[in-house]
């Protein structure tokens, strides 16, 4: 257990995967929580209702659409009104495409570049204030392997993934003596909804077996073979939120397998 109860964190994209494991997590170290995302109205109350009832907290949801500055905005100003101040902010909504640069959908590159990457400008741009009148920060990017390597057909997701990691660096360093870290964590392939969904259709496209598709297609650049959890990306979040993490900044932190070693 880190030394959190009672702070505040707004964490986008939390209604499912990764960002619902960093809900749980500071959840169960008593911080407040602004959840934020798409999916099934019911089901995100029953998620929200069960982190409030089972740990004490209070836990809002924001259906702010990270596509769209002003509501990115109204999300904030919320969180802020709510909980006197927002001390930790978890950028982690994101989606991706993947198809030829030639054919690639220009809404898609837009939505991909505004979700993945310009709603962490937004937020950030709204969080800091508050962290630099607590004296004490925590921001935290979901970024990916494609932040640091490239993979082809994903020019929009590599390329707003490269930008979080620039943007990671250059906040970190703007905020370096306000006692407020900026990092990104770097997943290789996580096993959550996102990538469940794509193994019948790998399985029936390519004649293969579910063990053959994890294995041989989608861990193909993961030398340990073996997906990242999402405990794991949280519990590494849960670290830098730690006061034993204060001099970790602008790091751009891998977390998989041994992908980007290679
Ligand atoms: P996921 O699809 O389970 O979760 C994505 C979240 O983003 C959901 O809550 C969704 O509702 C939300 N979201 C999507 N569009 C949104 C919008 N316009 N406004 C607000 N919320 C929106 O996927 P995940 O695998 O948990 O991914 C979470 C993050 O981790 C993403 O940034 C992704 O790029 C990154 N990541 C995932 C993997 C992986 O293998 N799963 C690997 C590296 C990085």
């Amino acid at each position: 257990m880190h030394n959190l109860k009672g702070k505040s964190a707004v964490i986008t994209g939390s209604t499912s995967g990764i960002g619902l494991a960093y809900a749980q997590h500071l959840a169960q170290n008593g911080v407040n929580l602004m959840l934020n995302g798409f999916g099934s109205l019911e089901e995100i109350e029953k998620n929200r209702k069960s982190l409030a009832d089972q740990y004490g907290i209070t836990c809002l949801y924001s259906p702010a659409d990270m596509t769209k500055p002003n509501e990115i905005s109204k999300m904030m100003a919320q969180a802020i009104d709510e909980f006197g101040a927002i001390d930790i902010l978890i950028n982690n909504a994101g989606i991706q495409h993947v198809e030829a640069i030639e054919n690639f959908p220009v809404e898609k590159w837009d939505s991909i570049i505004a979700i993945n990457l310009s709603s962490s400008f937004h937020t950030i741009r709204h969080a800091v204030p508050s962290m630099k009148e607590q004296g004490w920060g925590r921001i935290i990017n979901t970024a990916s392997a494609h932040a640091l390597v490239a993979s082809p057909f994903k020019s929009a997701y590599v390329a707003a993934k490269h930008g979080i990691a620039g943007l990671t660096k250059t906040v970190a360093l703007e905020l370096a003596q306000d006692n407020i870290t900026v990092n990104a964590i770097c997943p290789g392939y996580v096993w959550t909804p996102l990538v469940e969904k794509q193994i019948p259709d790998t399985m029936k496209a390519r004649g293969l077996t579910e063990e053959q598709v994890k294995k041989d297609v989608l861990l193909a650049a993961q030398p340990t073979k073996e997906f990242v959890t999402v405990d794991q990306v949280a519990q590494l979040a849960m670290f830098l939120c730690s006061d034993a993490a204060a001099s970790i900044t602008g790091s751009v932190m891998p977390m998989d397998g041994g992908w980007t070693a290679q």
